[in-house]
This record gives C-alpha cells, structure tokens and sequence, in this order.
C-alpha cells in the first residue's frame, strides 16, 4: 500500500466528496456523509455548513485537473485559510494520526484539511497520477487509484461494469 490508512480514508472521503453531486443537498444527506465516512468532531448541521461543505468540492476538484504547481497552491491555500496545525491524536480506537483541525473546528474546514493533508502525501510522493477522472464517455466522476498496478481506470459509480457489459456484447456481436 502506498499510504498510510488515514490517508487512503482521507482520499476516499475527498473523492465521495467531490462526487456527491446531488446526493449531498440537504444537511440530512451532510449528516448521512458524515457517518458513512466516520467524521468525528462538531456539527451544527445548519444549511449553513452544508452550503460550506458544498463549496469546497469544485475547490478540491481542481486538484484531479491540477499539474503539480497548481496542485500545491490549491492545498497550501486550504490549508493556510483553516489555521492548519497538524498534532498526533489519538481517539475513538484508533491508533496515532493526525489531525490538522482541532475538533471543533467547522466541519468544511476539517473535510478541507483532511482532504489537504491527504494531498500533501500524494504530492509528497510524486503520485498525482494516481488522481483520474472516470474512463466512462458520459461520467466526469473522479477517482484515487489506490492499487498496486495503477490500473483502475473508472469511477466507483457502476461505470466499470457498464464498460464490461458493454465489451462483451461488441465482441459477441462480432463473433
Ligand atoms: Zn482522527
Ligand atoms: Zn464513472
């Protein structure tokens, strides 16, 4: 594995982020996101913070289009604008990890950093590329290819198994 587990989680809950699309507008769809990716720390669930939340997916959405140059501007600014200070924490069973926010830092503020901070990483260790919009002809869904052979090509969205069907009935349709 490439990174650590919090940082796989990190850039797993980015990507559902910047996927949410229409999934993600009303503060019970932000409550359901964020049991569904295990964000600990305060909410006030308001339209409010759900509109904040909404704000930074085109912002971390630019990071899959972003050469490296860019990539880091966009990180160093979220993390800059959310008073950013990493401390090891330790909570609710798992083990060492950091934090950037303090936990009762906003909730768009924490999913920034924590998606920033997973950024950090992936440029750290020169694998941007592992960031990919979907192969699909109809989806601009992103995706973090995360496996050994950088072979993942579509987005977690059923894309994949519309591409296979759709192979098999070509091939069939030639033989
Ligand atoms: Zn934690
Ligand atoms: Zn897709």
């Amino acid at each position: 594995m490439a990174f650590t587990h919090d940082t796989d989680m990190a850039l797993n809950t980015a990507v559902a982020l910047v996927n949410s699309g229409d999934d993600l507008s009303t503060p019970e769809d932000l409550a359901a996101f964020v049991v569904r990716w295990q964000m600990s720390g305060a909410r006030t669930g308001t339209v409010a913070e759900l509109a904040a939340v909404q704000a930074i997916r085109p912002r971390l959405r630019e990071i899959w289009y972003a050469d490296d140059g860019r990539a880091v501007e966009i990180v160093n600014t979220l993390l800059r604008e959310a008073d950013a200070l990493p401390q090891l924490v330790r909570h609710d069973g798992w083990d060492w990890h950091l934090h950037a926010t303090p936990s009762d830092a906003a909730l768009a503020d924490r999913l920034a950093v924590e998606a920033a901070m997973a950024m950090v990483d992936v440029i750290r260790m020169g694998d941007l590329d592992r960031l990919r919009i979907c192969s699909a002809d109809d989806c601009d869904d992103v995706l973090v290819d995360l496996s050994r052979n950088r072979s993942r090509r579509f987005c977690d969205g059923g894309c994949g198994n519309r591409a296979n069907v759709a192979a098999y009935r070509a091939r069939r349709a030639t033989t």
